[in-house]
């Protein structure tokens, strides 16, 4: 059944790329909103808005019953929930769907899977996907750490099983290490997560982060839109993003993308998600996968020349995709900044009024971004205020276009990281596309006199 009105269970850019493509679908939108976010931009925009409570996020944002009813009371007939928030909460999933709402997204049961990464790993070993060596499931006791330690070899890394936005995870270099990172890691789970199961990865000293974007509808119809190379990392956060990637070719993404469409055909899987996967000496290494639109997806959209959300919008809807992989074609190269407000040396939020807001334009530039002059950005909340995309026919075009388009950017009254990603496309190696998963902290380092 075609949908007609979408609730956004979120908030910033991600809500106005939601509503952007609703209503280039003709459908209505509806908007919900913490009390200090009731003239940001995506209230502004949607055909209508509901409040769902006071700043903190656990009272508005992540509150399923206040999101629920906003649902009924705007007789919203599907939602869609962004990345972040609830997007990746199984049992929201379930109550969506227990009130005869559309969830724009997989089914519950495989967010709930993909949640759980073991679980995950689990299910993409059964099928056949490569893995980082490590511990077969969840390690029931420090000697079983110490065990698996010995046989995939130092270093190694604890990870939480329920794990996410880089927490929970601790490196041992050698044995003597081990229980350190054991203890820490499992209290830390259990601090982020009130889940302290961890299990136990081979730590690669050099690997790339490449991750697969894939699209599947309810007629058992999977495609991929091919990779992203999300190695500029900071704490296991990604701060600059690309498609494709600099070290792979076409038979490379043929051949992943072939064993991964394969693996959630047998699945069963429906809707948007991303497998990620460690990339070292030529050989790709599972480490998990997410059940929903992801941060980082324009740069997809700017070398395949599709819109994803619509894409998502569709085949929520019951529609086929139309088209199978021979269709999916890639056109040049794009790259992703994303632009916090936080200090561009110490990473130290920086909340509060911005001045002079200018986006860049021009030909191959997209900016997402929710900003205005005199907006104020609330403290509650992640600290993204702006992705520059830019798209070139080749990756030394985009990294001129990119070059060009942050000179023009402005953002002024608050500390922003545009230094440093002006700093990176300085930067030869990063011109060259040479580097790893530990490139981008020792740069930082460099820059920071360390
Ligand atoms: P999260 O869900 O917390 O983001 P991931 O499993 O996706 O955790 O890992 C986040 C990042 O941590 C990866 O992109 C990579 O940089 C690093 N990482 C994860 N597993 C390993 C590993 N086995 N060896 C080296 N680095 C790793």
């Amino acid at each position: 059944m075609p949908l007609r009105k979408v609730l956004i269970a979120n908030r910033g850019e991600i809500a106005l790329r939601i509503h952007r493509a609703c209503q280039e679908m003709g459908i209505a939108t509806v908007a919900v909103h913490s009390t200090v976010d009731a003239t940001a931009m995506h209230v502004r925009l949607a055909d209508e808005s509901v409040c769902i409570g006071p700043p903190p996020a656990r009272d508005s944002y992540l509150n399923m019953a206040a999101i629920l009813s906003a649902a009924a009371i705007t007789g919203a007939d599907a939602i869609h929930p962004g990345y972040g928030f609830l997007s990746e909460n199984a049992d929201f999933a379930e109550m969506v769907e227990a009130h005869q709402l559309t969830f724009i997204g997989p089914t519950p049961g495989h967010i709930r899977m993909m949640g759980d990464k073991i679980a995950a790993k689990d299910a993409m070993r059964r099928l056949g996907v490569p893995l980082v060596p490590g511990s077969l499931g969840a390690l029931a006791t420090f000697e079983e750490a110490r065990i698996v330690a010995q046989e995939v070899m130092y270093p190694v890394l604890i990870k939480a099983a329920a794990g996410g936005g880089g927490r929970g995870m601790k490196v041992a270099r050698a044995e003597s290490e081990l229980e350190d990172a054991w203890r820490l890691a499992r209290a830390e789970a259990k601090a982020a997560f009130g889940n302290d199961e961890v299990y136990l990865e081979k730590y690669l000293d050099r690997p790339r982060h490449i991750e697969l974007q894939v699209l599947a509808d309810t007629h058992g119809n999977v495609v991929h839109f091919g990779e992203r190379d999300c190695s500029l990392q900071r704490r296991h956060q990604k701060l600059l993003e690309e498609a494709g990637s600099p070290v792979l070719g076409q038979a490379d993404r043929d051949a992943l993308g072939a064993q991964v469409t394969r693996a959630l055909r047998e699945l069963g899987y429906r809707n948007a998600g991303t497998l990620e996967f460690l990339w070292q000496d030529g050989q790709f290494a599972f480490i998990e996968m997410n059940t929903r639109l992801q941060v980082e997806h324009p740069v997809t959209e700017m070398v395949c020349g599709i819109d994803l959300v619509k894409e998502q919008l569709r085949v929520a809807a019951g529609e086929p995709l139309g088209y199978d992989q021979s269709d999916v074609r890639f056109h040049g190269h794009a790259i992703e900044c994303r632009i916090t407000a936080e200090d561009p040396q110490s990473f130290a939020p920086s909340p509060g009024r911005v001045g002079t807001y200018h986006a860049p334009g021009g030909l191959g530039v997209r900016v997402d971004s929710a900003l205005y002059s005199g907006y104020v950005v609330p403290p509650h909340y992640d600290s993204l205020i702006a992705k520059l995309v830019v798209h070139g026919g080749t990756r030394a075009e985009a990294i001129a276009r990119l070059r060009r388009s942050l000179a023009e950017m402005v953002v002024d009254g608050i500390a922003t990281t545009l230094p440093l990603h002006r700093a990176i496309v300085e930067d030869a190696e990063f011109q060259a596309g040479d580097y790893t998963i530990h490139w981008l902290e020792r740069f930082v380092a460099g820059r920071q006199g360390g």
